[in-house]
């Protein structure tokens, strides 16, 4: 059974992070792996709790910085620069946080399950990585978490771009019934049937899976796979032996991800922080204790569940479900 620390002190971060053998970090070169958020976003993970991890890495000796890669879609985060500038004006520079910032773009091809996902050169060539989380809802994925932090913010933007086209639905007419379940289930209304017509709206379409699971005739397929799996396989393409250690922010928890410049409401109460060592694990642990305070908040506000990466993320062996919550 795997350790979850929790803690609502900053505090006690220190004493989580002994359960892990931070001390092991020392004298290496760390990528801090976060996401520093989307322009006009309020909700990602603020400098001055960014800073904190810094320090306790700094005490043991290590040499950290943060990192992120680029993304698929245009804006500033498409490119280094972009984010770079844009990684200041959130506050995210030497000065606040202690560290420098790095933005790359280039990967290293790494198969898993047969898919070949290109994890980001930083990563492949450390040994040892710390991630900080924060976790709130997708509109694609239910949930982000440790899993989505390396799983799509680990990879290059032309994995990024073949994980989402993957994920698109593929209709099979002949097996269709017009039934229109998979149309009342879509969460962005992408689908339209009426009078023995079937049609789809591809560009509000997210790719999140939901219609392939509802249709019980098989009428609607994965173009490669659910955008679930994949991100689980990518996450594991990225951490696979090497020493992780997984920080993930229950704050600001808000109904879409740091990639949303209008990611709100927040629709569940600030819970603390957790520390473990198992991406599964910590990700279980996260929505176990969102649904504590709001049942089920994730399928009510993006109609999808966040459970299926865990799942995959098990079946895949990225980490385990099954865990231990030792709160501090
Ligand atoms: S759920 Fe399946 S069978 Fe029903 S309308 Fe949609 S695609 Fe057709
Ligand atoms: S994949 Fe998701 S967004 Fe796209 S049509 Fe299916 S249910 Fe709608």
């Amino acid at each position: 059974m795997k350790k979850v620390i929790f803690f609502t002190d900053l505090k006690k971060l220190p004493k989580a992070l002994e359960y892990f053998s931070i001390q092991s970090f020392r004298s290496k070169k760390i990528p801090v792996k976060l996401h520093i958020g989307e322009d006009k976003n309020e909700y990602f993970p603020r400098p001055d709790f960014v800073r904190h991890v810094i320090d306790e890495l700094l005490r043991v000796n290590a040499d950290p910085y943060l990192f992120d890669t680029t993304v698929a879609y245009s804006g500033s985060r498409h490119t280094k620069a972009g984010y770079l500038k844009l990684a200041d004006k959130h506050g995210f520079n030497e000065k606040n946080v202690g560290c420098s910032v790095v933005i790359d773009d280039s990967g290293v091809p790494t198969t898993i399950e047969g898919r070949k996902y290109e994890v980001a050169d930083h990563l492949v060539k450390s040994t040892h990585i710390f991630a900080i989380s924060h976790v709130k809802g997708h509109i694609a994925t239910g949930m982000g978490g440790a899993i989505k932090n390396f799983g799509m913010g680990g990879v290059t933007k032309e994995t990024k771009i073949k994980m989402h086209h993957g994920s698109r639905p593929i209709y099979q007419k002949d097996n269709c019934t017009f039934c229109g379940v998979c149309a009342e289930v879509c969460p962005f209304s992408a689908i339209e049937v009426e009078n023995n017509s079937w049609k789809q709206n591809m560009r509000s379409c997210f790719g999140c899976g939901v219609c392939v699971d509802s249709c019980k005739d098989d009428a609607i397929q994965n173009k490669d796979a659910n955008i679930q799996f994949v991100l689980a396989c990518a996450a594991k393409a990225c951490v696979q032996n090497k020493n992780v250690i997984y920080l993930n922010e229950l704050k600001r928890i808000a109904r879409s991800c740091d990639c949303d410049p209008f990611a709100g409401p927040v629709i569940c109460p600030d819970i603390g922080y957790l520390v473990s060592d198992d991406p599964v694990a910590i990700d279980k642990a996260s929505l176990d204790l969102i649904h504590d305070v709001k049942p089920d908040v994730f399928e009510k506000e993006n109609k999808i569940s966040p459970f299926k990466q865990i799942k995959y993320g098990e079946e895949v062996g990225l980490g385990s479900s099954s865990y231990e919550l030792i709160k501090l």
